[in-house]
């Protein structure tokens, strides 16, 4: 059997999280707080490191640079918004970011979906709003 290798950034050398209980930082599962492993990760020296690698590789579980998976998605999406202006690619944007262009190109759709969504809503409410008067 041949395992494969992980490769590790240099900064996880530094990581606090290396002398903590390795579960702290997979509560949801069971529900446990985040509170421990955010204080571990509060007094990281590499938290900015750990929280950008997390948000780049889109990292879907644990706590990761002293942030929930929902806190990274909110910044990562934040993030998006703000760099994917008109005129630039799927690919300049993922390179802006440092993430894989599908996390672009994904955003862009869930933003299709709601202005979408939106339109639908206002329609339904003129229509309502015409029957009414
Ligand atoms: S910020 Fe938190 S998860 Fe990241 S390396 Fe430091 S202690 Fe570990």
């Amino acid at each position: 059997m041949t395992l494969l290798a992980v490769e590790h950034p240099d900064w996880m050398l530094d990581a606090e999280c290396t002398r903590a209980k390795p579960e702290l930082f997979y509560p949801e599962p069971a529900g446990r707080s985040v509170t421990e492993a955010k204080a571990v990760c509060a007094r990281c020296p590499v938290q900015a490191e750990c929280l950008a690698w997390a948000i780049r590789t889109n990292e879907p579980w644990g706590i990761w640079g002293g942030q929930t998976p929902d806190e990274r998605g909110a910044a990562l999406r934040a993030e998006l918004d703000r760099v994917d202006t008109l005129g630039r690619s799927s690919a300049e944007v993922a390179a802006i970011i440092g993430c894989h262009p599908r996390v672009v190109v994904r955003r862009r759709a869930q933003r299709r979906a709601i202005a979408e969504e939106r339109e639908r809503l206002r329609a339904e409410a003129t229509s309502i709003m015409q029957r009414l008067a």
